[in-house]
């Protein structure tokens, strides 16, 4: 069995990024053999998400190039460009595209390292391999559609996974039952629904928001009742003072910051991102609302400081029983389906090492996102996506990505054109 310098595990655009910097970096180094592992059949960008009229909520220089080379062949300029659309883009006078067609461009950009990539994988283990008293290898387990397991090693891993839906408690019992799905799922559930009248969305974020104007869209014409446990929806904060947060330099900010100080600053910046939708998605629904006040039909609603206490399955469809956190009083409520738009979590990477736990204490990430590690482990391990409490808010979005896989890619590669054992052979400082 061969080893690879690297194994990336996730293809999405954490990891198509660092694919782009490994190339771009191999003019003034070495070559590394890199292979990349994606569960997903081919390129996509949260697929069940991508609804028609979503936009980004980033500006499209914040690709998988510019911010760290803006010559680079991968800038989301160059796309539009070989793909014959550069003037029509400008002509919308826009910074923020589509969703569908970032998507796009990540899957233009992902496909020129196709080679590089097996898709249809699940990596479903990552095990030590000990040589002396020393773990001198990584192996990879990895598992594809039809059930047949593979197994590769590793000098070196990346692993870059996203989140994992969150699913509040009182609804683990029902997982599997297709009536009740997180916003992860939306399309490819929402569309085997097509008879549910009565559909509650728990949530108060963007994908809430979003999924809430999706619904009111579609021919079937469900009731749709938005459940939050807070007072109102707050609007992402994106003005241009509180988007220095998202700049590089924050990040050695954050980092250097003793714990308190950082979650301070992640619950001071919650609502740039979280429980947050954009402002234009807010005024749509409620002009919704209105006209539902105008007409006297009431199909949607709005259910603030509600929380959700216990769900179950019924012949009715999906029974939730809700309190009402002013009044403390409980009710039921009937629905014909439930979807969590309630986020996700990010220490999924931790299950997936858990063989490498022993080695790796407290997963404490340095600031150049490699795992600090017992000095036996001799691969160099680094987490995209899991460092938002180390690195600021920026580290689960595309912020950063252009520069971030450029440190990883030159911490892999050696900064003077050393080669990849060197990372084998000595700590990284973190
Ligand atoms: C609906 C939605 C919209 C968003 N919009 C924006 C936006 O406009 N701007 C912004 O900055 N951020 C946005 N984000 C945040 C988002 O996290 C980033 O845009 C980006 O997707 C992060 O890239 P990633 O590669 O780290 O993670 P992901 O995009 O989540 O990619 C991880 C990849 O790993 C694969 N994978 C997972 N586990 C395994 C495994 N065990 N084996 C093999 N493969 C695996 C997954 O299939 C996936 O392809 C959005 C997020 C969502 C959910």
């Amino acid at each position: 069995m061969s080893v690879h310098d690297l194994i990336g595990i996730g293809f999405g655009p954490s990891n198509v990024a660092l694919a782009i910097a490994l190339e771009e970096q191999r003019q003034n180094a070495c070559d590394i053999d890199a292979v990349f592992i994606e569960k997903q059949p081919q390129f996509a960008w949260h697929r069940d998400m991508l609804l028609e009229g979503a936009d980004m909520q980033i500006s499209f220089l914040k690709d998988l190039a510019t911010l760290h080379n803006p010559r680079s062949r991968f800038t989301f300029i160059n796309y539009l460009f070989e793909k014959g659309r550069l003037q029509d883009f400008i002509n919308l006078k826009t910074f923020f595209p589509s969703r569908c067609e970032f998507n796009d461009y990540l899957a233009w950009a992902a496909g020129q390292f196709d080679r590089q990539c097996a898709y249809r994988e699940e990596v479903i283990e990552v095990a030590a391999e000990k040589r002396g008293g020393a773990v001198s290898l990584l192996r990879v387990l990895s598992r594809d559609g039809t059930g047949k397991t593979r197994e590769r090693r590793a000098r070196n891993l990346v692993v870059s996974i996203g989140g994992a839906a969150n699913i509040p408690e009182c609804f683990r019992h029902l997982q599997g039952n297709s009536r009740v799905f997180h916003s992860s799922q939306y399309l490819s559930s929402i569309t085997k629904l097509d008879r549910a009248r009565r559909i509650a969305i728990i949530g108060a974020g963007q994908s809430a928001a979003e999924i809430f104007l999706d619904l009111h869209g579609r021919p079937n014409a469900p009731a749709v009742e938005l459940i939050m446990r807070g007072h109102a929806m707050h609007p992402s904060d994106n003005s241009p003072s509180v988007n220095e947060i998202f700049n590089i330099e924050f990040i050695d900010y954050m980092y250097r910051r003793p714990p308190e100080v950082r979650s301070r600053l992640l619950s001071e910046f919650r609502h740039t991102n979280y429980a947050a939708p954009d402002i234009d998605q807010i005024e749509q629904i409620f002009r919704i609302l209105y006209a539902q006040k105008v007409t006297g039909c009431s199909r949607h609603s709005l259910l603030t400081r509600h929380q959700t206490r216990a769900a179950r399955a019924s012949s009715a469809g999906i029974q939730l029983q809700l309190l009402d956190t002013d009044s403390q009083q409980s009710c039921q409520k009937d629905y014909d389906a439930v979807i969590l738009a309630t986020g996700y979590t990010r220490t999924n990477y931790q299950a997936l090492l858990e063989p490498l736990a022993p080695y790796l204490p407290d997963f404490e990430v340095g600031r150049h996102y490699r795992l600090k590690s017992a000095p036996e482990l001799k691969p160099a391990i680094f987490i995209q996506g899991g460092c938002e409490t180390t690195h600021g808010i920026s580290d689960t979005l595309l912020s950063i990505i252009a520069v971030r896989s450029h440190e990883i890619a030159a911490a892999l590669i050696g900064e003077a054109g050393g080669d990849i054992g060197r990372l084998t052979e000595e700590r990284v400082t973190a």
